[in-house]
């Protein structure tokens, strides 16, 4: 079996942690036996240096014939004044988006122990431990309903669910659940929205397929504070595009830094995997950036494309004994001096990886 992977390195930090991601596939291959293709293509401000836009067809291309796309990040000052087309996120990271049709978007957020005083809350509250993740629903909802547009009087968004938008993505919630503790809480607004009641009526029908997964419903208001009271009580929170947009920036807050945090997107035919965060030009080309969070997204690519979950279960594993035996890149340390670099954290999670194979 080969399995053929579009790498798409892009901007600032992205070609320093896509290394690292790569190094751990390299472990990867050798262990499992399975085999990957990896082709490398540009987005993003070095494509629109290289050729003049920030997604060349190429790039697309090589992302259509690929069974998943690992991207870094876009992005720096050096873009900021072109035209919204040739900007590398919106000409570049967006249009792929939006081309590759993604209807799902996966957030998972965990708060290792060691990391507890990184995180802005107090150990009290994160003493149980937090390990959650964030389906959103991307595809429709108040972002893309119709009617929508402004005039002198007013301005209006439609937020609309359709049965088959809604059947989809709490598939992906209840499939994902099972790889995890088995519960959702689907967040909405049906004391209010009639979007949100229709949400809920076809959330409870698709429950019934999975009997083994519990299903709780919360109003996302609730929702909203609970993630700050009490964030060990989710295991997954499958909600709707614009509340999703909201609570998954609430709860990446929890983590302490953006370079922890991967994320997956699911699409028609081909998934995008990338970090949480940006293209963090402040610490770009100096080898201190954290790697973490786009090996964790080449372990969310290995579970969701190629079903390679107990693979993806070891690197997580391997992250959390690094971290644990106190090596921290600089976001992460509490003694900015003691950090190690991004190549001597990737080496690490390598090593680990090997050893508990
Ligand atoms: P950012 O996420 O790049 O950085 C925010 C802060 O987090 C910075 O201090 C940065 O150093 C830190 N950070 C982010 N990732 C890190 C990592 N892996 N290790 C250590 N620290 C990390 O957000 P920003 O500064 O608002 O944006 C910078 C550029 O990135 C902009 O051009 C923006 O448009 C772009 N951007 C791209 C994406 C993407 O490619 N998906 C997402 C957000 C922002």
């Amino acid at each position: 079996m080969t399995y053929k992977i579009a790498v798409l390195p892009g901007d600032g930090i992205g070609p320093e942690v896509m290394r690292e991601a790569l190094k751990i596939l390299d472990v990867v291959e050798r262990k499992s036996g399975v085999k990957f293709q990896t082709k490398f293509g540009h987005i993003g401000g070095e494509a629109y240096d290289k050729f003049g836009t920030p997604l060349p067809e190429e790039t697309k291309k090589l992302c259509f014939d690929s069974n998943a796309v690992l991207l870094g990040s876009v992005g720096g000052s050096k873009w900021d004044s072109l035209p919204p087309h040739l900007k590398p996120e919106i000409g570049g990271l967006l249009a792929l988006r939006k081309s590759l049709k993604l209807y799902a978007n996966l957030r998972p957020i965990k708060v290792y122990r060691s990391l507890i005083s990184i995180s802005p809350l107090s150990e009290g509250v994160l003493k149980d431990g937090v390990d959650l993740i964030t389906v959103r629903e991307l595809s429709l909802g108040v972002y893309f309903g119709e009617p929508r547009g402004m005039d002198e009087e007013k301005g209006y968004d439609t937020m609309v669910y359709d049965r088959k938008t809604v059947e989809k993505i709490a598939r992906v919630a209840f499939e994902t659940a099972r790889n995890r503790r088995k519960k959702v809480t689907s967040v909405d607004k049906a004391n209010v929205l009639y979007s949100s009641i229709y949400w809920r009526k076809v959330v409870e029908e698709v429950a019934k397929d999975y009997p083994d997964v519990t299903l709780q419903h919360m109003y996302v208001d609730n929702a909203a504070m609970q993630l700050i009271l009490n964030p060990s009580q989710f295991d997954v929170i499958l909600t709707t595009n614009m509340f999703g947009d909201i609570l998954s920036d609430e709860s990446a807050a929890l983590a302490g830094s953006l370079g922890m945090l991967p994320s997956a997107s699911l699409g028609e035919k081909v998934n995008l995997y990338e970090p949480a965060g940006g293209s963090a030009p402040d610490i770009a080309g100096k080898n201190i950036a954290n790697p973490i969070a786009q090996i964790l997204s080449l372990a969310m690519m290995l579970e969701f494309s190629f079903n390679m979950v107990d693979v993806a279960r070891k690197i997580e594993k391997a992250v959390e004994m690094v971290i644990e035996e106190g090596y921290r890149t600089r976001d992460i340390a509490e003694i900015p001096e003691k950090a190690i670099s991004t190549s001597e954290m990737g080496d690490r999670i390598c090593e680990k990886l090997e050893v508990i194979w």
